[in-house]
């Protein structure tokens, strides 16, 4: 991946192919509609009716497309079936009105997505995997592993259908569901792509961030495409021996070598980094593991999420207590690093990422 993909930050207006296998017609870019337009013998014109068909206007179906032949239909039908997500289950928090739907893909698998509504708009947590073969020891995405990654046109349908079910619009995606994105690294662009298309959903590429447990040199190539999406890197641990014991992935790659990719990515793009960091009850929540973080992020543009770990039953980590969660924060603070403490939402409702499906999953296969 060395062509520079975008040229316009935030416009999305141009863009070469990427290389990836073999997508299917909603995870297509525009140039690659062309060409397929073509191959069928039709104008190229077609193509972009046909992606606002897909993108903007977001029908389910070929025979809706009443703009396009009804012989182009026909063969798009055989050739591209057009899938959609079916909710198997949503849950509804009383306290915030969160939603987390369980979807299931045209092949059975199941994903969950989550809809929050705040004050400045609603945002949405989307899966990029069914599973994760990450192994983050506190985290129930990955206790089954990774089935399969989602194609780009998976994760962009969990907003569509969002946007339909709940009758409102989306302004703010996260990519922090279950699976690893920069696992999934080719669909993870097609998707930012197409989400920040202005004849798609339109969402700027500001109000887009992307999770990671830290697979580094993706984080150069992300950097290399020189995009304006936030970049959240799951840290969780001030030194590589105790993020070793709750990160597998901190086996492959240290800290520093992390952080270097981190200032590669602000210097390209110019973005502020998000740190995230679940405390977990003795094990990363101490003042000295406060003290070693601030030092550790001394200087770098960044802002940190602190998460008070949501505990799996299969996991060992437990909570840390407010007041524990609160000093961490301030000593974060007096080392003059930005903190926020990540704001609960749906705490009524099945908890952690992953959670719902692998209930659902332990259901299913008893
Ligand atoms: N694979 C990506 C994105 C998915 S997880 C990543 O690692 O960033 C999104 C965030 O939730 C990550 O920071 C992850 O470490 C965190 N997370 C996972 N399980 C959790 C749990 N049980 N409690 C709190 N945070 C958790």
């Amino acid at each position: 991946m060395t062509e520079k993909v975008i040229k316009n930050r935030d416009s999305a207006a141009e863009w070469k192919e990427l290389p990836g296998a073999d997508p299917d017609i909603r995870s297509m870019y525009l140039p690659e509609l062309k060409r397929l337009m073509e191959e069928l013998g039709e104008k190229p014109f077609r193509a972009k009716q046909l992606f606002e068909w897909l993108h903007e206007k977001r029908v389910e179906s070929y025979d809706e497309m009443t703009s396009l032949s009804g012989a182009l239909r026909e063969k798009l039908k055989e050739r591209y079936p057009l899938h959609t997500l079916e909710v198997v289950n949503m849950q509804e928090s009383r306290i915030d009105g969160t939603r987390k739907y369980l979807f299931a893909l045209h092949d059975g698998n199941v994903i969950e997505s989550v809809w929050m509504k705040y004050k400045h708009g609603n945002s949405v947590c989307i899966s990029s995997q069914a599973g994760c073969r990450m192994g983050c020891r506190f985290c129930a995405s990955t206790l089954d592993g990774l089935v399969r990654s989602l194609q780009a046109s998976e994760m962009l349908e969990q907003i569509y259908r969002i946007q339909q079910l709940t009758g409102e619009r989306v302004s703010n995606v996260v990519v922090m569901g279950s699976g690893e994105p920069l696992d999934n690294y080719n669909n993870i662009l097609r998707f930012v792509y197409l989400a920040s298309m202005q004849n798609g959903l339109g969402i700027s590429q500001r109000n887009l961030t992307v999770s990671t447990c830290g697979i580094v040199p993706r984080i150069y190539d992300l950097a290399d495409e020189e995009l304006a999406i936030t970049l959240a890197i799951s840290l969780h641990a001030p030194d590589d021996e105790k993020r070793r014991e709750m990160m597998p992935i901190a086996n492959r790659y240290t800290i520093e070598e992390l952080l270097d990719a981190c200032r590669y990515y602000f210097d390209k793009t110019g973005r502020r980094l998000t740190f995230e960091y679940a405390l977990a009850a003795d094990a990363n929540d101490a003042e000295a593991d406060a003290e070693r973080l601030g030092r550790l992020l001394k200087g770098l543009n960044c802002h940190v999420n602190l998460i008070p770990i949501n505990p799996v039953k299969e996991r060992k980590y437990g909570r840390s207590a407010k007041k524990v969660v609160l000093n961490f924060q301030n000593k974060l603070e007096k080392c003059g690093i930005n903190v926020t403490i990540r704001r609960e939402m749906g705490s009524d409702i099945d908890g952690a990422c992953g959670q719902l499906r692998k209930s659902y999953l332990d259901k299913s296969g008893e």
